[in-house]
């Protein structure tokens, strides 16, 4: 991701009325690095489409209100829940929890979840539960991003995991067992 904005930055690309300017077929080669690149930069100008309507204008964005702006969002082709909520979230503070892999992932050993939740049930357990603010909102899904990266991967360490004693998969199967668990 930090390769792409630096070659958008260095093209001079960042400001969205200036990517809009120039075609999916341009974009992709700069955001190579992200994967799945051609398909990005076609969302990427499907999502500039819609933020042309407020004229690129996050000003004008903050004026509407979250559920306008979700459904907008996910009308835009290529655009689902999970990126819909992001944007609301890390550009627009509004307070939503960004409901992706890691966090099914996570939930589901832990026990929390049985694994046919809609992302709408996943996120509505978040926002009854968890009392914090945009800030908290936005760290804490950093910080279960970055726990799924580093330990609770697809071949979980258990052993370095501050969540093992509360963990379903790890008690009901032990650390090896756990593997198995669906990633
Ligand atoms: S104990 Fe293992 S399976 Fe459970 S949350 Fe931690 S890393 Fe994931």
């Amino acid at each position: 991701m930090e390769t792409a904005i630096a070659q958008l930055k260095e093209k001079r690309l960042l400001a969205p009325r200036a990517l809009d300017a120039i075609p999916a077929p341009r974009i992709a080669p700069l955001i190579r690095s992200t994967g799945y690149y051609n398909q990005k930069a076609i969302k990427l100008k499907n999502f500039l489409a819609w933020f042309a309507g407020y004229r690129y204008s996050f000003a004008r964005l903050h004026g509407v209100d979250t559920e306008r702006l979700r459904r907008e969002l996910l009308a835009v082709s290529g655009i689902g829940p999970e990126t819909a909520d992001s944007i609301l979230l890390y550009a627009l503070g509004r307070k939503l929890f960004v409901v992706d892999a890691y966090t099914v992932r996570l939930l589901g050993r832990l026990g929390i979840i049985g694994g046919g939740e809609s992302y709408h049930d996943v996120q509505g357990l978040f926002h009854r539960r968890f009392r914090g603010g945009v800030g908290e909102y936005n760290e804490f899904h950093a910080l279960i991003v970055n726990h799924g990266k580093y330990v609770c991967r697809t071949r979980p360490r258990c052993a370095e995991c501050c969540l093992s004693r509360r963990c379903l998969a790890y008690h009901q199967q032990g650390a090896d067992a756990a593997h198995a668990v669906a990633g």
